[in-house]
């Protein structure tokens, strides 16, 4: 890191960047540090990028992701100007932080474990924050989280939550448009395709819920860069004031050619994720008859922790073994791994290295 400089703005002084987990460079590694999908994408997202690429590169791309949102919009049984498509689900919560949070005289409420570039945007955009403890379990309760009558800028949540994967029944994200109807609901599914419930089908009834998905986590594109939000349209017409005052094109023509033909292979995609969830109950089991204790998982990763073990030491033992998992050094689940769940192959590496470790 290099010290400050007088060049600098004020705020970026003042900014707390998100660190994203690490990307190495060596190969051979079992990378379970990130939340990818173990598995490549659909063949059919090659095809369709080899196709793209020869029709005019030197042109600019559909700034307004036309295709992809009229593909999407049929699978989830929405209208394409319900929906919107930015560069990572990240660009578009950080849109979606600026359009509807910001200036608001009142804190946005997120929960105290969550996913942390939450708190970054607030950070980025100044907006106050009122972050309130999960209840037992790590489990969020909504009715702690956003009180009713508490004057607020909105509600973020996670569902399934990272890092723990523990997953809100709908009747709860019912609840929390109900408690607020006033301000936006923000229901990040970044994991929903894992065995959460989606929010999208209560959009045509609640005009302030905002639901943003990923292509990085089930549908295996994390290299592409492609994130969406629905919802009514007043909403997504802000999240468009906002990309428009920012980058016109955030979608290039190969992510749009990608993401259009992940959504066409409908079986790929219930076979792979299948593959994980099926992954994922086996690897819980096997982390149990080690010793841990892992939370439910909504997810494609578990959340667990040794009783005897600390969590930092067995991430770096894990390292001098090749594997990536990733640590929190935060209050309260500075003991827990957050594991992603891999190929079975990338599972049983896993699993014989913790053993030897225990050992
Ligand atoms: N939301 C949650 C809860 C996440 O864990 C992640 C992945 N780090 C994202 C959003 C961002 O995903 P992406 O920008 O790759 O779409």
């Amino acid at each position: 890191m290099i010290s400050p400089s007088p060049f600098w703005s004020p705020v970026v002084h003042g900014l707390v960047p998100y660190v994203p987990g690490e990307q190495p460079k060596l190969a051979n590694l079992v990378k379970l540090n990130t939340n990818e999908n173990p598995y490549p994408p659909s063949p059919r997202v090659a095809v369709a990028i080899q196709a793209a690429q020869q029709q005019g590169l030197q042109l600019y791309p559909d700034p307004e992701s036309t295709l992809l949102r009229q593909a999407v919009a049929r699978h989830h049984g929405l209208a394409a100007d319900q929906v919107f498509a930015g560069n990572g689900s990240d660009e578009v919560l950080a849109h979606a932080f600026f359009a509807f949070f910001q200036q608001r005289g009142a804190p946005l409420l997120l929960p105290d474990v969550t996913y942390s570039f939450y708190q970054v945007y607030c950070g980025l955009y100044g907006i106050p924050m009122a972050v309130m403890p999960l209840g037992d379990g790590l489990r969020i309760d909504v009715e702690a989280l956003a009180p009713a009558g508490r004057e607020v800028a909105g509600v973020v949540v996670a569902n399934p939550n990272a890092p723990t994967g523990i997953g809100l029944p709908l009747a709860q994200i019912e609840r929390l448009l109900q408690l607020h109807p006033q301000r936006v609901v923000l229901v990040d599914e970044a994991y929903v395709d894992f065995g959460g419930e989606s929010a999208i089908g209560l959009v045509a009834r609640y005009p302030n819920l905002l639901v943003v998905h990923t292509l990085s986590k089930s549908r295996a594109l994390a290299g592409l860069r492609v994130g969406l939000a629905f919802g009514q349209r007043p909403l997504i017409e802000a999240l468009e004031r906002v990309k428009n005052s920012f980058n016109s094109y955030p979608l290039d023509r190969l992510a749009q050619a990608g993401a259009v033909a992940a959504y066409e292979d409908q079986a790929y995609f219930d076979e792979k994720r299948a593959a994980v969830m099926h992954s994922r109950e086996g690897l819980s089991l096997q982390l149990e008859d080690l010793g841990f204790e892992v939370l439910p998982s909504q997810a494609n990763f578990v959340f667990a922790r040794h009783p005897a073990h600390d969590a930092a030491e067995l991430t770096a033992r894990l390292r001098e073994r090749g594997v990536l998992v990733r640590h929190f050094r935060q209050p309260r689940i500075a003991q827990y791994l957050r594991i992603s769940v891999g190929t079975p192959q990338q599972c049983d590496a896993l699993l014989q290295a913790l053993g030897e470790i225990l050992r």
